[in-house]
């Protein structure tokens, strides 16, 4: 045996003996538990317009493996179903996926809410959907559960495969006003009115750990700022004012009074002040038009936000 190999050979059991002996000093601690840890994930930063790689408005709160929605667009089970499979988060699993607010019921917002209702059902969901949100929700609620009548007295009858759970595809629909509208062991979340074309609510989120509001669609508003007010997180809509250019003049009408621009929610959040601000729900010419935007009028933490990204 050369003199390299034997060097080798005991320090192999040198790393070896530290390793066992760092193991039983593990072994005689008490074991801590992973640090409680309230997510923010993405599931859909999109608009109307479908966008191959932007799913509708969807964003999902992850608190100790408890999972709570806000909004509904297109394509939210299978972003739910990509974020447990690709990301490890177990909470969107769809058949956990039992709690979701919304902020309006513009269809961007809402067109996935069949899916939410039963793709989780038919994979396994026993209990009913818990959901929040302005007037109109639960006339909503009435006529996705009518429209689809057929499907359910099948999966319910006596051959149906949902027999056994027929339980899993009901909501429970709250209409909601300005406050606290839920609160449980994980989270405390709180509504307050935005400005939009219908009846709107952004939302904050207070955990043990973490502040989240999420604005949906709206002019800038100070019920927002004050909604923050130096909160961890703020998830806000935005468009440039370069990309509203192109637009129709009624679009153009309508976005000054009823959404925001770049340089609105730069003001915006320099009085909100949120230690992150992730702009989702975004259009602009190009993404280095939306940061370039930014960068010029914000000196805070932003980011802009794309599907299934994770804060
Ligand atoms: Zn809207
Ligand atoms: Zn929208």
């Amino acid at each position: 045996m050369s003199a390299s190999t034997e060097r080798l050979k005991s320090s192999t059991v040198l790393v070896c003996a530290l390793v066992l002996f760092t193991a039983c000093l593990a072994a005689g601690q008490p074991q801590v538990p992973p640090a409680k840890k309230t997510r923010v994930v993405l599931l859909g930063t999109g608009n109307p317009g479908p966008t191959p790689d932007r799913s509708g408005p969807a964003t999902a709160i992850v608190v100790n493996e408890t999972a709570y929605l806000v909004d509904f667009g297109p394509g939210i089970v299978r972003r739910a179903s990509a974020a447990f499979r690709d990301k490890d988060i177990k909470a969107l699993e769809p058949t956990k996926l039992r709690v979701a607010f919304v902020t309006h019921l513009h269809s961007d917002h809402t067109v996935g809410y069949p899916d939410l209702i039963f793709t989780p059902w038919t994979v396994g969901r026993r209990v009913p959907l818990e959901v929040y949100g302005p007037r109109g929700l639960k006339a909503m609620t009435d006529h996705i559960l009518a429209a689809y009548r057929v499907d359910i007295e099948t999966r319910t009858n006596p051959d149906g495969n949902q027999r056994t759970f027929p339980d899993g595809y009901k909501v429970n629909a709250h209409e909601i006003g300005p406050g606290v509208v839920y609160k449980d062991e994980n989270v405390t979340v709180t509504a307050f009115a935005t400005k939009h074309a219908m009846e709107s609510y952004g939302y904050r989120f207070d955990t043990t750990d973490r502040s989240i509001v999420l604005s949906g669609d709206t002019n800038p508003t100070q019920a927002t700022i004050d909604a923050c007010r130096g909160c961890d997180v703020l998830i806000h809509e935005a468009h440039t004012p370069a990309w509203l250019l192109t637009r129709p003049d009624y679009f153009q009408r309508f976005s000054a009074k009823y959404h925001t621009t770049t340089p609105e929610l730069a003001e915006l959040g320099r009085q909100a002040k949120p230690r992150l601000l992730i702009l989702y729900h975004y259009n602009s010419l190009s993404p280095e038009e939306l940061i370039g935007d930014m960068l010029a009028r914000y000196a805070g933490h932003f980011v802009v936000g794309r599907d299934l990204d994770v804060y």
